[in-house]
């Protein structure tokens, strides 16, 4: 029976040391399981950290390549904002003459004139001064002597505003006007508002005849203006456009601010009268809307109780000339 036992005791610590080695062998197995999988989390975090960590910096590298192209791009305006100022100011100082932007640059080369004033900035002592500036439009008539002779009976220079006569005996009135040191200014070659105004190039053709009639007759190249029925006649936008293009080529414009009312041959001597002195001392530069012209016989009987009254009153009579500012509507 002895001898039965040992063997199976054998057996069984044969077999109890071989379930304890298998035991930790597992173990171990385990353990090492464990060990490779914590090694391999550890990588994988450290590698989602890398790769966070240089899509951050590439996107901050990005924002500022941005950053730097946006100030390059800046500048770039900058630069050329400060090129167009530059090409502003030199087009401003240069003369309007020079620019060639105009359409009619090439048409009608002898009416340019050279037309400058002073601005008065403020200065209002002109009504201290008592100049009244007399302004004759539709001449030359046959009043005109006689208008001329009044006018030099107080001393005093006027302004006309001129209209084409085919008749050689008006035109030698305006060497008077001239020789008795008026001002002698365009106003039209054809006063037909129709024509005229119709536009720009039209309005042009007209002043050159009539600048040209008045040069032939006179040697003059006059440099003032006035739009027959004022600046605010014909359509806007052309006259807006003949304005532009008439300051462009060195002329001044004057409207009226006193109207003696004599547009209408209805008007008497005694409205004239009381229109013109009655208002001038509401301006500090009076500009006197009067016609020289058939049917203003009115005017010429008016004429020299206005020169009386006004003498009267302190004025002197003075003719327009470029260095006065302009009277405009
Ligand atoms: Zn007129």
């Amino acid at each position: 029976m002895k001898k039965r036992i040992l063997p199976l005791l054998a057996v069984l610590t044969i077999l109890a040391l071989a379930a304890v080695l298998g035991l930790f062998v597992h173990q171990n197995i385990q353990l090492q399981e464990k060990q490779s999988q914590a090694d391999a989390d550890l990588d994988a975090l450290r590698k989602s950290q890398e790769q966070e960590l240089s899509e951050a910096n590439a996107a901050a590298q990005e924002k500022l390549t941005e950053k730097d192209a946006y100030i390059a791009g800046q500048n770039e305006y900058i630069t050329e904002l400060s090129a167009q100022l530059q090409e502003l100011m030199e087009a401003d100082e240069a003369d309007p003459k020079d620019t060639g932007g105009s359409p009619y640059d090439q048409d009608y080369p002898d009416l340019y004139a050279q037309a400058e004033y002073d601005r008065r900035n403020g200065d209002t002592s002109g009504f201290a001064k008592k100049i009244v500036h007399l302004t004759f439009d539709d001449g030359p008539s046959d009043l005109t002597p006689q208008v001329l002779d009044l006018l030099d009976s107080y001393n005093a220079k006027a302004t006309f505003f001129v209209v084409y006569k085919e008749d050689k005996k008006y035109t030698d009135y305006l060497s008077e006007i001239v020789a008795r040191g008026h001002t002698l200014a365009l106003h039209s070659y054809s006063h037909n508002y129709k024509k005229i105004y119709a536009s720009v190039d039209a309005f042009l053709d007209d002043y050159d005849k009539v600048n040209q009639w008045v040069y032939e007759a006179t040697g003059q190249h006059p440099t003032l203006y006035r739009f027959p029925g004022g600046s605010n006649n014909g359509s806007k936008s052309v006259t807006r456009e003949i304005k532009k293009e008439m300051a462009r080529r060195g002329y001044l414009y004057y409207d009226w601010n006193v109207s003696s009312g004599d547009g209408s041959n209805l008007t008497t001597t005694e409205n004239i009268i009381d229109n013109i002195c009655l208002n001038v001392k509401h301006f500090e530069f009076p500009v006197v809307l009067m016609h020289d012209g058939p049917g203003k016989n009115a005017t010429l009987k008016a004429l020299p109780t206005v020169l009386e009254n006004l003498k009267e009153q302190g004025y002197t009579f003075e003719a327009l000339d470029e260095t006065m500012e302009p009277v405009c509507f």
